[in-house]
């Protein structure tokens, strides 16, 4: 093993779980997190991609629906008795909304996106928060969005980021004496398979996109996944209850095309 491999095996074969890790930005930060020593286990509501996605990066698969309380449960004792016990929590699984004006929103949408994006973000953190507090440590990472600091016309999506930017804070206060740390990293805009169809479809602009952000351009999905290794490493053991932007500093630059 190369020199920077051995500095870098930061998860020293603990589990890391990430939920919705078949796609996008859980797979990217899965893929990191195995490529930093981490045991990554992917979970996904999608059972058949989960599995799919596991192999090439050395992941296993328990896929579960993180809105659901039982199967959340179920799948973390398996978890515990097949693999090893979670001590890294990625509660990444979230659904993105196209934007539209809030009266063309149905309350049905609404209520689907809050339950994945809040309630199963919660019901994740619950489940694994209180085995990590029992044993006296780990570490959580929930993935927030830019939309919780700026507004966007997203009327379910943005609030439900912006209520889980504040549950990791609300965990952080709750668990910290317990050894267990609870941090958030926000996205800026990433070409994830949602957000590509976005774009495919003329909803979304990538040029607005980009120059929005001080950098130019979007962002790559294991750039999330350096900032979530970093939060859920030894580097970070005195940060807790933050919000960080992996954002080509889209929130700096917003000004930029205005
Ligand atoms: P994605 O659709 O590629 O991945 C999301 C995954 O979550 C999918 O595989 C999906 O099957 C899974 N999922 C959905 N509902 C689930 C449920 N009930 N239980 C378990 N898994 C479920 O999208 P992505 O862009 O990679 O998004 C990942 C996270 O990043 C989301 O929380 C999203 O809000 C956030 N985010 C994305 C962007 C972006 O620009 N792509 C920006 C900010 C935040």
């Amino acid at each position: 093993m190369e020199r920077q491999d051995l500095e870098r095996n930061e998860g020293r074969g603990r589990v890391a779980l990430v939920t919705g890790g078949a796609s996008g930005i859980g797979l990217a930060v899965a893929g990191v997190l195995a490529g930093r020593g981490w045991r990554a286990v992917i979970s996904d509501i999608d059972a058949a991609r989960a599995r799919e996605a596991a192999g090439p990066i050395g992941a296993e698969a328990v896929p579960f629906d993180v809105v659901d309380e039982a199967a959340t449960e179920a799948a973390f004792a398996e978890i515990e008795g097949r693999i090893g016990p979670v001590e890294a929590l990625v509660a990444n699984a979230g659904l993105i909304q196209p934007g539209g004006r809030p009266e063309d929103l149905p309350m049905a949408e609404f209520d689907r996106i809050v339950a994945v994006n809040l309630r199963g973000v919660y019901v994740s953190c619950l489940t694994a928060g209180t085995r990590m507090a029992r044993r006296g440590r780990g570490g959580i990472v929930i993935t927030g969005s830019v939309t919780a600091w700026r507004t966007a016309p997203l009327h379910a999506y943005a609030p439900s980021k912006a209520a889980v930017v504040h549950m990791a804070a609300c965990l952080a206060a709750e668990w910290g004496r317990s050894g267990v740390r609870v941090n958030a990293v926000s996205p800026g805009y990433v070409a994830t398979p949602p957000l590509q169809a976005a774009i495919d479809r003329g909803k979304r602009d990538p040029r607005l996109l980009t120059d929005a952000a001080a950098l130019g351009r979007l962002v790559e999905p294991a750039e999330i996944g350096h900032g979530v290794a970093f939060l859920l490493s030894d580097d970070a053991a005195a940060i807790t209850g933050i919000n960080l932007p992996v954002d080509a500093g889209w929130l700096a630059g917003s000004h930029l095309t205005t």
